[in-house]
């Protein structure tokens, strides 16, 4: 009991390991050293995780071995009292910062309207369906010869052709009213402002790290006037290379003046804000599971999970940055 003391005096709570430690504690190992009597697989531990092993009588299997009298019993996050200091918090844009998917559905409501005046005949569900099929598929051109407003207003132009429609001008139209009805509707998730400024207020440098195409993700970011509120913002499309890669969060730290070790980062994407973050050494990662999902199993995991960016406040209070 006494070396967990030691190790978690830098202030993490102590009171999840109270209700676990009725057993008693037969090792303690920071990261993913092997545990002193080598039974412990490093797969099961990971990065700046708190291994609790305890002694109990039935046989147990680590790693297809099984032994008796020691088990894995948890991990618990852990911060070293070096990596305490919170230097800067880094945010992926949409559906973090910004419930994107609310504006597109809103912004593709306004364009099917569109679509019901002019040929009322036409299948608007399926409409969307295919769009969105070949937006995935390609939501840019991948040899960039095409501009991006004009490509996807292509992929309209081909998803009213399948039903018969072949109108390049009102596909046009679909893609300008799409682009102006979301950044209409583009604006801040509920308390991002103020915590943006309580962040600053403690001298904690906040940015912003986005993935996708510069034009569109440019014009988001000038609709919620970013620049005024963010000391860093990057556009992956803009850099050699995008989220995960960890060039684009080396450099958001660099231009934001602060370690990876002394950085959070904040994302919905699991594969590319969560991963990225964890891969370039971030101090932690926060998942924000905007749409409820579960947590994949063999995916990255991230240290704390939120559902939405207004409980963020209470993940920074665990390492250590009480906000006011
Ligand atoms: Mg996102």
């Amino acid at each position: 009991m006494h070396a967990v003391q030691s190790i978690l005096q830098s202030g993490e709570s102590i009171r999840p390991l109270s209700s676990i430690l009725g057993q008693k504690v037969v090792g303690l190992r920071l990261k993913c050293n092997v545990h002193t009597n080598g039974f412990v697989d490093r797969r099961v531990l990971r990065p700046r995780r708190l291994a609790i092993f305890y002694a109990r009588e039935e046989k147990v299997n680590i790693s297809g071995k099984d032994f008796k009298g020691l088990e894995v019993m948890g991990e618990v996050p852990v911060l070293s009292t070096k990596s305490r200091n919170v230097g800067g918090v880094f945010f992926d844009l949409d559906d973090t910062l910004v419930l994107t998917h609310q504006a597109d559905s809103a912004a593709h409501s306004a364009v099917l309207e569109l679509v019901k005046v002019r040929f009322p005949q036409v299948d608007r569900s399926v409409l969307l369906k295919s769009f969105i099929k070949k937006f995935v598929g390609h939501a840019w051109d991948p040899e960039h010869k095409v501009e991006v407003t004009q490509w996807r207003a292509g992929l309209w132009g081909k998803a009213l052709e399948e039903q018969g429609v072949v109108n390049l001008d009102l596909a046009r139209e679909m893609q300008d009213v799409f682009d102006r009805e979301r950044l209409r509707s583009f604006r801040w998730a509920s308390g991002v402002e103020a915590l943006v400024r309580q962040l600053h207020a403690q001298h904690i440098k906040v940015g912003i790290i986005t993935n996708g195409h510069p034009v569109v993700q440019r014009a988001k970011l000038q609709a919620c006037k970013a620049s005024e509120l963010f000391d860093t913002i990057l556009v992956g499309g803009e850099e050699p290379n995008s989220k995960p890669h960890k060039d684009i969060f080396l450099k958001a730290c660099g231009l934001a003046g602060c370690k990876p070790e002394e950085s959070v980062m904040v994302g919905d994407t699991l594969t590319t804000d969560i991963l990225g973050g964890f891969n370039t050494g971030f101090l932690s990662t926060v998942w924000v599971n905007v749409h409820n999902e579960e947590l994949p199993p063999g995916g990255p995991k991230p240290d704390h999970i939120i559902s939405s960016i207004s409980e963020l406040e209470n993940v920074l209070k665990q390492l250590g940055v009480a906000l006011n």
